[in-house]
């Protein structure tokens, strides 16, 4: 039977990104009654970040088990899901492998740290490789030693959105999009939603459990139940440029990814890791296929932004991307042309995914913070939530 907006629903997701969209297809394996809200006016249509990314399977070796454990570990298992899903649903993607490359002595002793954490975290076959090695995988790239990571990879965020989605569609997932949910409020047997419309019109709905994975604006979805809740959102966007490999056949790219060491960035609002800008094969369009195509990404810098819909804030120099890919010399500012930025998911002085129920009200769970590699993690992320409404049920005797 159909499920109707006017019953008390069983579940309501609020976001219909990557992370909504995985958690409502784990859901629904064992549940009925999911509805998925979301103010875009389609799922794979708008802005958010499952639609403005890199596009990397990360292999998850940045992310230590101390600071950061739910990246740690989400972020190996996504890895592995995803390739198998991708696979089995003909989705575009591909492990290309990837290279962390140092340019001296001192960063080439950093990436022993990496090396650690690759084993500590369960990556499987990372290994030191010298410049020469390098230069027989990547002729192009200049470095004095690498990190080579065989499970990196890429895929094609939307072609693969798209598929969470119609399967949870078919598996009776009801998805309402320009819906902005504007109100929450805890009531007899659950919360009351106040869904608002594009059109103003608003409506309310009550759901027995509730799970906030509005992305940048989740911290603000929390704040609707819990006005005083504690964690603020961090302002930085990451900004890309592109260039096409075959413009320049004298320096072009096989098709791995191809980063530097990671380095941590001081903001405004804080200190922040970042990956460093890298280079990504992407995926292009080719009629009704995708190929590794002619495109790669070079990006994102991180910047700090006002707000989190601020998409005026310029993207910086191109010189200043130039600056950080000295291990890709003979690129030229005339080789490079505007691509994508996206607004990040990140929490002031939380360097870790925060998933975990409301304070005051245990039958919402609130996902903030999910910033890279949310994305490779979303799965696994879905399935982490699975077993915290398990094991809520069974507290509660359900
Ligand atoms: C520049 C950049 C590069 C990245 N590169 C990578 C990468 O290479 N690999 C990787 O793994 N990760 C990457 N990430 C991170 C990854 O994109 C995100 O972690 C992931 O997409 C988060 O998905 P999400 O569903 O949580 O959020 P989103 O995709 O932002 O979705 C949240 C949704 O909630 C909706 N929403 C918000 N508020 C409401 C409301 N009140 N009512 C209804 N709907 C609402 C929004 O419209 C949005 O569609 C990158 C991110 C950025 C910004």
């Amino acid at each position: 039977m159909a499920n109707s907006v006017n019953d008390v629903l069983n579940i309501a997701i609020i976001g219909g990104g990557i992370v909504g969209c995985c958690v409502a297809w784990e859901l629904s394996k064992t549940q009925a009654g999911i509805f998925v809200f979301e103010k875009n006016p389609g799922i794979t249509k708008g802005e958010n970040q499952s639609s403005r990314n890199s596009g990397v399977n990360h292999a998850g070796i940045n992310y230590d088990r101390k600071t950061r454990p739910l990246k740690a570990r989400l972020c190996v298992e996504g890895n592995r899901l995803w390739y198998d899903f991708c696979e089995r649903y003909q989705v575009p993607c591909q492990k290309t492998g990837k290279l962390i490359v140092a340019q001296d002595a001192v960063q080439n002793r950093g990436l022993d740290r990496y090396l650690r954490r690759a084993a500590e975290n369960g990556v499987a076959d990372v290994r030191k490789i010298s410049g020469e090695e390098v230069q027989d995988l990547e002729p192009n790239v200049k470095a004095h030693a690498a990190l080579f990571v065989p499970t990196s990879g890429i895929f094609e965020p939307t072609a693969l959105l798209h598929q969470v989605y119609a399967l949870a569609s078919n598996q009776g997932v009801e998805f309402m999009t320009a819906t902005e949910i504007v109100a929450l409020a805890a009531v007899a047997g659950g919360l009351r939603l106040t869904l608002c419309y594009r059109d103003g019109r608003q409506d309310s709905i009550v759901a027995r459990r509730v799970i906030n994975a509005a992305g940048v604006h989740a911290v603000g979805v929390a704040r609707l139940i819990d006005p005083d809740f504690p964690i603020q959102a961090a302002l930085t966007r990451g900004d890309s440029l592109k260039f096409y490999r075959k413009r320049r056949a004298d320096i072009y790219l096989r098709g791995m990814n191809v980063y530097p060491a990671p380095i941590v960035v001081d903001t405004p609002t804080g200190r922040h890791h970042s990956v460093g800008v890298h280079l990504t094969p992407t995926f292009d369009r080719v009629g009704a296929e995708f190929v590794i195509g002619d495109t790669v990404t070079v990006g994102p810098k991180l910047i700090p932004v006002k707000s989190l819909e601020d998409y005026q804030t310029p993207v910086p120099p191109v010189e200043s991307f130039l600056e950080d890919l000295s291990f890709f010399p003979g690129l030229t500012s005339a080789d490079l042309e505007s691509h994508q930025c996206g607004v990040h998911a990140r929490l002031n002085g939380y360097p870790d995914f925060y998933i975990q129920a409301d304070r005051t009200y245990g039958n919402v769970i609130h996902l903030l913070g999910i910033d890279s590699p949310g994305f490779t993690a979303a799965p696994a992320i879905a399935r982490y939530v699975a077993r915290l409404i398990d094991k809520q049920m069974i507290q509660q005797g359900a």
